[in-house]
Formats: C-alpha cells, sequence, structure tokens
C-alpha cells in the first residue's frame, strides 16, 4: 500500500483511452471495467470519470455527494447484472486501506461465494 502523491494516475490514461480496459459500462459521469488482477470471478472497478480531488473516499467534498450516490447506484446496477446471485462492494481508503490508486473506485466483486470477515 502506498499513499497519495496527487499525481494522475493509470486510470487517467483508461478515461482518455490511452490504455485499454475491458469496459462494462459508461456514462456521463462514471466509468467501469474489469480489474486487471481479479480477486473473484467477477471482478470490476467504477470509477469518476473526473478525478477532481477524489482521490479517495475520505477526500470526497460535501457537493461531490451526488457522484457519491452516482458510482454506488451504478455499482448496485452492474453488480447484479454480472453477478446475480449477490456482489459485494468494497472501497480501500489510505495506506492502511490497501488502497494503491490514489483515484476513487469502487470495487465489485462476486461470482462465487465471498468469505466474512476479508481479513
Ligand atoms: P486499490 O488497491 O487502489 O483499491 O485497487 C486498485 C485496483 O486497480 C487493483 O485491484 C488493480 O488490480 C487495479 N488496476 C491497477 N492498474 C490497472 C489497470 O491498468 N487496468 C485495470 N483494469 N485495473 C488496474
Amino acid at each position: 500500500a502506498v499513499q497519495d502523491t496527487g499525481s494522475p494516475t493509470i486510470f487517467d490514461k483508461i478515461i482518455a483511452g490511452e490504455i485499454p480496459c475491458n469496459k462494462v459500462y459508461e456514462d456521463e459521469t462514471a466509468l467501469v471495467f474489469h480489474d486487471v488482477n481479479p480477486q473473484a470471478p467477477v471482478h470490476f472497478l467504477v470509477i469518476p470519470k473526473q478525478r477532481a480531488g477524489l482521490t479517495q473516499l475520505s477526500n470526497a467534498r460535501a457537493e461531490q455527494k451526488d457522484i457519491l450516490g452516482h458510482l454506488l447506484f451504478v455499482a448496485a446496477q452492474e453488480g447484479q447484472k454480472l453477478c446475480p446471485g449477490g456482489y459485494r462492494i468494497v472501497v480501500n481508503d489510505g495506506k492502511d486501506g490497501a488502497q494503491s490508486v490514489y483515484h476513487l473506485h469502487l470495487h465489485v466483486m462476486g461470482g462465487r461465494q465471498m468469505q466474512w470477515p476479508p481479513g
């Protein structure tokens, strides 16, 4: 796990189309694509197309609540499509949260029986 440097991340290149991704869904606000290193049979990421200071969840500002709600809604919509038996949504926040890419993203994982606690 690393800390935020404020620099653009690899997700900016994915949004710009400079690095390919396996896209699940896209709208004006959100981009959804499969994780390159899946931790479950289905594992995709939901990200805001404009980082706008949203390097991590704890940096969200009050005026960004609508974006946060939209990302969670999109995660649920695509989660039930790709994981009809259920799914898990995870946000890693900061160093102790094991965050590695400092552009907010929701992990959606499923396609198998998940375990709890995750460790
Ligand atoms: P974090 O640890 O920050 O919560 O999660 C970052 C996620 O982004 C990891 O699961 C990692 O596999 C994924 N990831 C990193 N680089 C790329 C990439 O270039 N393409 C895709 N599709 N996923 C990536």
